[in-house]
């Protein structure tokens, strides 16, 4: 059943029954439950697939250990079922650490509750969780010698797991290709929709679609759209003008930095809970440490730089628990930013404690807008869209098909690097869809210096008779190809 990739809009039919807007985590989640429905439909994204939020998150999957603190068990109890699915389907992806959380003489939360905590943590994964530990002083440090020793009284220690983001999400993308009829086209946007009769008087959507490389523009035609464009939502609706909608999306703002594990040698993760109430995650993954996010009311879905305030905010905090890493500005590897699709509940709400419970939205005859959520619930979002879409389309839902394994993994994992050969160089061009040299190297391959992959990026010189001709390559690009 498999049909060769077709992912330019000129290429593709006209006609889907369902058209997703957004090949975020979201968007694609739902295009695998379609398509293992065998229901045909067209994902685009305006950029490359999962190169926004979907590719900006921590990078865990988590019940959300602070959660516990709203009384918000549902939530935490539905994350924490996921992620051990996940774990389950998924091994290639994703794998259980255990997280610290320390506790010190003026932390506002008292050890004893911290322990509680992650007791109750591991009770509400119906004990699925790696199980967790409570450690002493002497522990804690045996575990973390780079902690700040002073005034520390012990940690609670949890599982949760580190998710490789982007590859997951591109391999919903796989998965869903493997049917006939369905299509995914990353680098083309919608730019504007109707609603309108056809020649038999039936009301479809008529959607003008642009491929944003060759600036070309297409009509396509569908029964059902569905908007799964996360921080974009707000600002894409009211350009489009589709169907009234009043703004539903509070943005907040997370930025990480990346440091090398020489500079801040630390090999599990730990969870830091300043005074301000914030969380911050220092997460070591594979020779790299990331630390992470704040949380910054942002006014703009296009500003996804780390600012300097956030930059000195993480530092800051590292420099208080870590004092002998002594990490400063010039240690930073590389810094992202990304925005949070919360949907707004009430004006005064805490950005860190608005619920990450998702919302779906019927504005309009077939039309489907899904907002919130997290990356880690991303397959009951998409369920919960798809079980919507079946009642209108008269399909019965079968929900043990999207627990099963995606049927085409990533030619190339950065955790598990591989000998390249042209074969498989050759495999990630013509069925894993990248249009830039970008998507090939950073979101296809892993790697977001090539400086630091001297192996991958001899490789692409030698065989750039394969690549060139296939991708757009920006002049600083090639210029870092030639140089070296
Ligand atoms: C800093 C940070 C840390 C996080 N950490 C975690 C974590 O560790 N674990 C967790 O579970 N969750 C985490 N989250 C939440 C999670 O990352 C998001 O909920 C999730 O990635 C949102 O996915 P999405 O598909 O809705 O949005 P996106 O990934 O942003 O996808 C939306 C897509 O729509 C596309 N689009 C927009 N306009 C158009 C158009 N006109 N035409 C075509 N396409 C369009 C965009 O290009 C984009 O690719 C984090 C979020 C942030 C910001």
């Amino acid at each position: 059943m498999t049909n060769s990739i077709k992912n330019e809009l000129k290429d593709i039919p006209s006609f889907h029954p369902v058209v997703i807007i957004g090949g975020g985590i979201v968007g694609s989640g739902i295009f695998r439950e379609l398509s293992l429905h065998q229901v045909g439909c067209l994902l685009i994204d305006k950029f490359d697939f999962s190169s926004q939020t979907s590719q900006s998150s921590s990078k865990m999957l988590h019940g959300g250990i602070r959660y516990l603190e709203n009384m918000d068990f549902s939530l935490v109890w539905e994350a924490l079922k996921e992620k051990n699915r996940w774990l389950e389907i998924a091994p290639h992806l994703c794998y259980p650490k255990h997280f610290s959380m320390p506790v010190y003489k003026e932390s506002s939360r008292p050890l004893w509750m911290i322990h509680a905590g992650v007791f109750l943590y591991d009770i509400l994964s119906g004990f699925k969780n790696m199980p967790h530990k409570r450690t002493n002083k002497e522990q804690t440090l045996e575990e973390h010698p780079y902690l700040r020793d002073q005034g520390l009284k012990g940690a609670g220690v949890y599982s949760d797991a580190i998710v490789d983001d982007a590859k997951m999400t591109l391999e919903c993308i796989y998965d869903g290709l493997k049917e006939r009829d369905s299509y995914a086209c990353n680098y083309t946007s919608l730019v504007k929709a109707e609603r309108k009769k056809d020649s038999n008087n039936k009301e479809l959507y008529f959607l003008t679609m642009k491929d944003e490389i060759t600036g070309q523009t297409r009509e396509m035609v569908c029964e059902h759209l569905v908007f799964a464009t996360g921080p974009f939502t707000d600002r894409l609706l009211k350009d489009l003008n589709l169907f009234s909608w009043t703004p539903k999306l509070i943005l907040s703002k997370g930025s990480h930095l990346w440091f090398s594990k020489e500079d801040f040698p630390l090999e599990n993760p730990v969870v830091l809970t300043p005074d301000d109430g914030r969380v911050i995650f220092v997460i070591p993954q594979g020779n790299k440490v990331l630390v992470g996010t704040t949380e910054k009311a942002a006014t703009s879905e296009f500003n996804q730089e780390a600012s300097q305030e956030e930059i000195e905010y993480l530092l800051n905090n590292l420099r208080e628990y870590f004092p002998k890493a002594q990490l400063a500005q010039e240690h930073i590897m590389a810094s992202f930013a990304g925005l949070r699709p919360l949907v707004r509940e009430d004006e005064g709400s805490d950005l860190g404690k608005v619920a990450r419970h998702h919302k779906i939205y019927q504005p309009q005859d077939h039309a489907y807008v899904i907002l919130g959520g997290k990356y880690t619930t991303f397959r009951v979002m998409a369920s919960d869209l798809v079980k919507i879409l079946f009642s209108q389309m008269k399909k019965t839902y079968h929900p043990e098909l999207s627990l099963t394994p995606f049927r085409q993994k990533s030619t190339y994992l950065p955790w598990k690097p591989i000998d390249l050969d042209r074969q498989k160089l050759k495999t990630i061009l013509d069925r894993e869809c990248p249009k830039t040299f970008e998507d090939l190297i950073l979101r296809r391959m892993g790697v977001w210096n090539l400086e630091e992959a001297p192996h991958i990026r001899e490789f692409l010189k030698e065989n750039e008779s394969l690549w060139l001709p296939k991708l757009r390559v920006p002049e600083d690009w090639a210029q870092i190809i030639k140089d070296n």
